[in-house]
């Protein structure tokens, strides 16, 4: 069957494209909200209790009749920092509106936010796409805007709860241009805009406490095609992978929906991670229906050009800028140095460990390891390096003793699962677990000469110009020394052996 979509004429052979914008929130990182003089955030290791529900708002934060709003500064400052370091135009005039809509968390009816005059525009980003982030592409930034965040409204037990703790929370919004075309895309803008606000320090940026998280617009076209389809909404997504799996599954559903001849709508939709599907939320509101006006009790937002400069000069070095110098002072690849600046503790983290004992020829290594076995314990825990039992030394002290061919690199993957379950000392550890290697050739010989001469099968099929038995020999080698013999000299002596 085939219908009519955009003007073209689809059906399940035709090539579709998704057409992807986002628009994150981040939270930023001041110590009070953005209008009041209530406490904005939880200091590191403070724990939310049933006594701390509404311990941090003011009558601001709650909207009562008479309070008036006082802009704090330093969002400003931050803001304009997420503005610069995304290449954007500041605006040296914006306006705070008002955005009304009624719901229990947000006690004054209306949001105030950044209408028509938003304090940032016009920036991009660039992002790295391809096996080896090889790949460089510009993804539009339409506008930064500065706004509060509601409060939170909890059900449970046939009673709905309202705490404002984060009534007033500053946020800035930032809406990018219909750029992207596939999750990957979504997946790696979204990664290097994280980068980008946690390197500047204005976002904490805990993922699970939502610091940062992510609406998705998504349409799908058909491929050629330069209109744009009917977007959904996705809403507040705050895992970057479960981003991606949203995107994938809502480009599918709407294709099917296309060509099933039925009509898609545009609407907000929201995410099941567990089922991994989008489901309505409800249909779109238009700006319109929110009847923004400029908040009287606010002035305008107006700042002097000399003000921007002197942020502008206070910038640290961004991911992309630290992402070529690590390229350059510790020859790592493109790709290796952009996950390592992908994340700023880790690349603190690595710089420290290439610091000790000027152990910049142990770059390459240190980062192979920060990147695989550590990354990965990492992530699954999603802990931050500074929080975990590793230490700069660990790093250095296993980069020196793989290089000198003390342990092998799937010793040193062990050491490092031990050292982030107890931490400790690397040496220690090594010989605790019998991980030296056995570089000693006469300890190898007699090794490999009794399973040549067990093996005369093998033998035979060697001489027979089978080369890949070698590896049944090495194996074997690796075996009888429980991992521990050095495998490229294991190697050079069973085909010296086999020709001898
Ligand atoms: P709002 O969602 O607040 O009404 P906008 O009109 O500013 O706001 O658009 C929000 C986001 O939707 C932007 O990131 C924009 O790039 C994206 N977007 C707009 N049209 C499409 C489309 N057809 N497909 C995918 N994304 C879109
Ligand atoms: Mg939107």
């Amino acid at each position: 069957m085939s219908v009519q979509y955009l003007g073209q004429t689809v059906d399940h052979n035709t090539e579709f494209e998704t057409v992807i914008g986002l628009e994150v929130h981040v939270q930023l990182a001041t110590d009070s909200k953005i209008f009041s003089s209530a406490k904005s955030r939880l200091t590191l290791g403070e724990s939310v209790s049933e006594e701390s529900v509404n311990a941090n708002t003011t009558e601001v934060c709650a909207g009562h009749p008479g309070t008036l709003p006082a802009l704090n500064e330093k969002a400003v400052d931050y803001a304009i920092r997420a503005g610069l370091a995304t290449n954007c135009k500041i605006n040296l005039k914006s306006v705070f509106s008002r955005k009304h809509y009624f719901y229990a968390d947000l006690p004054k009816g209306y949001q105030i936010s950044q209408f028509d005059l938003p304090l940032c525009e016009h920036g991009f980003l660039d992002i790295e796409l391809g096996e080896q982030g090889e790949v460089t592409k510009k993804i539009g930034i339409t506008r930064i805007h500065m706004e509060e965040d509601a409060g939170k409204s909890v059900h449970e037990h046939g009673f709905s709860l309202v705490n404002l703790n984060r009534a007033g929370t500053p946020l800035v919004e930032v809406v990018s241009e219909p750029d992207m075309r596939s999750p990957e895309e979504a997946g790696a803008y979204l990664r290097k805009l994280y980068a980008i606000v946690t390197c500047l320090g204005i976002c904490d940026g805990n993922l699970q406490e939502g610091n940062f998280r992510c609406d998705a617009n998504v349409s799908v076209r058909p491929k050629g095609v330069t209109k744009f389809g009917t977007r959904a909404e996705i809403k507040n997504v705050n895992s970057f992978r479960f981003v991606e799996k949203a995107i994938e599954y809502e480009a599918e559903r709407q294709r099917q929906v296309i060509l099933s001849g039925d009509h898609l709508v545009q609407e907000t939709r929201l995410y099941d991670s567990q089922k991994n599907q989008t489901y309505t939320m409800r249909a779109k509101e238009e700006a319109e229906d929110y009847r923004y006006f400029p908040d009287p009790d606010l002035l305008p937002l107006v700042l002097e050009s000399s003000q921007v400069e002197s942020i502008r000069a206070s910038l640290p070095e961004l991911p992309d800028q630290m992402r070529d110098r690590f390229m350059k002072e510790y020859a790592l690849t493109r790709y290796d140095a952009g996950l390592i600046t992908s994340n700023q503790s880790i690349a603190r983290f690595f710089e420290e460990s290439v610091s000790i004992a000027d152990g910049r020829s142990l770059a390459k290594t240190v980062a192979n390891l920060l990147i695989g076995e550590a990354g990965r314990l990492l992530n699954e825990a999603a802990v931050s390096i500074v929080e975990s039992k590793f230490r700069p030394e660990h790093f250095s002290d296993l980069a020196r003793l793989i290089l000198d061919k003390t342990i092998s690199v799937t010793a040193a993957k062990q050491v490092v699962i031990i050292l982030w379950q107890e931490g400790g000392e690397v040496s220690l550890i090594v010989d605790r677990e019998g991980l030296r290697q056995v570089n000693d050739l006469s300890a190898l010989e007699p090794i490999i000469q009794k399973i040549i001469d067990d093996n005369p099968k093998q033998v035979e099929e060697f001489r027979a110009g089978k080369d890949k038995v070698i590896g049944f020999f090495v194996g074997q080698a690796m075996k009888a020394t429980q991992g521990k013999a050095n495998p490229a000299m294991l190697q050079e002596l069973v085909i010296q052996k086999l020709k001898g």
